[in-house]
């Protein structure tokens, strides 16, 4: 960060009687500007034992098969966010009422935090693919590789564990963090 975003001075590194931390604050107006992790909010959507994927259209790891997920925006609650994701990249529109909380994934090393939603579809959806997905499909386990999937050293095994989940309707929230001090995946 170089210049502040409220008066457009410049910012620089300080530390504050406060905070432990040194943070950015502006030169001019003296707002102190906080760095915190963005929050990534994807879906689990599954009819059968099939889950709704997208092929990536855009960098990184395009034309590899991801979950609908993005960045939340302002003034969104979570739920919304992930049922605007699958939305636009899917054309699945989602009862947010259903979604239930999937998992949670920490990446301190690239300051994002990732939580997953699913919801079991009550009919085989009509698809459509966004601007973002080169193509959009429902696919059981064995229809993709390892190497089929986007952002596969976030996943770790969690493809396996996903499948196996949906066979057996038995779900438990998983929590888990990849980078930083400690990895654990
Ligand atoms: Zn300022």
């Amino acid at each position: 960060m170089r210049y502040c975003s409220e008066c457009a001075g410049a910012v620089s590194l300080q530390s504050l009687e406060y905070d432990s931390r040194k943070r950015y604050r502006c030169n001019t107006c003296s707002r102190v500007h906080y760095l915190n992790p963005k929050i990534v909010v994807g879906c689990v959507a599954y009819f059968e034992d099939r889950v709704l994927l997208c092929r990536r259209a855009l960098e990184p790891d395009r034309g590899l098969w991801a979950l609908p997920a993005g960045f939340i925006e302002e003034g969104e609650s979570l739920e919304e966010a992930a049922a605007r994701e699958a939305e636009e990249e899917a054309g699945l529109k989602l009862d947010l009422q259903r979604l239930e909380l999937y998992s949670l994934l920490s990446l301190p090393d690239i300051n994002q935090v990732w939580m997953t939603f699913r919801i079991e579809l009550p009919r085989e959806p009509t698809l459509r693919a966004g601007p973002e997905s080169l193509e959009v499909a429902l696919l059981r386990e064995g229809d993709l590789k390892v190497n089929d999937w986007a952002f596969s050293v976030h996943l770790g095994n969690r493809p396996v564990v996903l499948f196996e989940q949906i066979r057996t309707k038995r779900f438990s929230v998983h929590t888990w963090s990849v980078g930083g001090k400690k990895t654990a995946v």
